[in-house]
């Protein structure tokens, strides 16, 4: 690779909710970002047709020659080897669908597809929280629950790609149903919609909560601050939340042993009252030789996806 200091590549974040495009240089730059909602039941035409139409948004002016290759972050099941979408659950239509291909025709470009959980890894690993480390486990706690693990200096893909679902580690037969299908998976306990949930049911059955007694609605954000302000039941879910992700973080740290475990995704927001309760729920879940593993916060925010997507493209990664 003739590696030019000019470089320029396009990254782009599908999600379920957004599509991000982004134009990011070798040092991790990023020069023009852009983003519109996913039409996500319309089907994969439409949606290939939206990041065609934000990828040309984001070269505009620039010269085409700089531009390398465009990296592509998309939500999983996705077989990166084969550059297929195998059937991802908030994407209608993509079933066995040779993404790569029809967006390398599209864009006219080398086109590098990654799973959305490795590819913000690689992110954090480049240009966050975890530059100059390792060996790394992300997590994003969102919606769901997704990661990528960074081993020796190497990501970690596995035979098809997919390599580091962990919100699908399942650890109860009878738990919990959640959206992969499974029971007792760690995302239908530790996710943001689980957490949302169970703060609605207890809340409805709390006379001493301020929680759903006013005309706001009960989200993450609102529980935080009940919390916050000393309400009983919204210390206790918080607390509850740190602890389902302290139990998940401590598997991880057994089966990976990182230096680091960098925690992103919408409930890293509220990090610094998290952090606490996971620290104290580690020390009880993990094995002793491990509990010392620092648990970070995310430094790229909604980037982490965009960088790493460019990073397919400079590194080969
Ligand atoms: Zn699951």
């Amino acid at each position: 690779v003739n590696a030019n200091a000019d470089d320029l590549a396009i990254a782009i974040d599908l999600g379920g909710t957004q599509i991000r495009a982004a134009l990011i240089d070798r040092q991790g730059v990023i020069h023009i970002r852009c983003a519109e909602p996913t039409r996500a039941t319309a089907g994969p035409e439409t949606v290939i047709g939206q990041i065609a139409a934000l990828a040309a948004k984001a070269r505009e002016g620039f010269d085409a020659k700089r531009i390398i290759g465009a990296g592509v972050s998309s939500p999983g099941p996705i077989d990166t080897m084969r550059g297929v979408a195998l059937a991802i659950p908030t994407l209608m239509g993509f079933n066995d669908f040779p993404l790569r291909a029809r967006l390398e025709g599209r864009l006219g470009m080398t086109v590098a597809l990654e799973n959305d959980g490795i590819s913000a890894a690689l992110g954090e690993w480049r240009h966050g929280a975890g530059k100059g480390i390792s060996n790394l486990v992300y997590v994003t706690v969102s919606t769901g629950i997704g990661g990528g693990v960074i081993l020796g200096n190497r990501v970690l893909r596995g035979r098809q790609g997919m390599a580091g679902h962990v919100g699908h580690m399942s650890f109860m037969q009878d738990g919990e149903t959640c959206a992969c299908g499974n029971r007792g998976c760690f995302e239908a306990y530790a996710s943001a919609t689980a957490f949302t949930r169970r703060a609605i049911m207890r809340a409805a059955a709390d006379p001493a909560t301020r929680l759903g007694k006013t005309s706001e609605p009960i989200d993450a954000a609102a529980v935080f601050e009940a919390a916050r302000q000393g309400d009983g039941l919204a210390k206790a879910l918080v607390q509850e939340e740190a602890q389902y992700l302290g139990q998940g973080f401590a598997s991880l740290l057994h089966l990976f042993n990182p230096d680091v475990l960098i925690m992103g995704g919408g409930l890293s927001n509220q990090f610094d009252d998290l952090q606490g309760d996971i620290v104290a729920s580690l020390q009880s879940s993990a094995m002793p030789a491990f509990r010392n593993t620092p648990i970070r916060r995310a430094a790229l925010g909604e980037n982490s996806g965009l960088h790493g997507a460019a990073s397919l493209i400079f590194e080969g990664a």
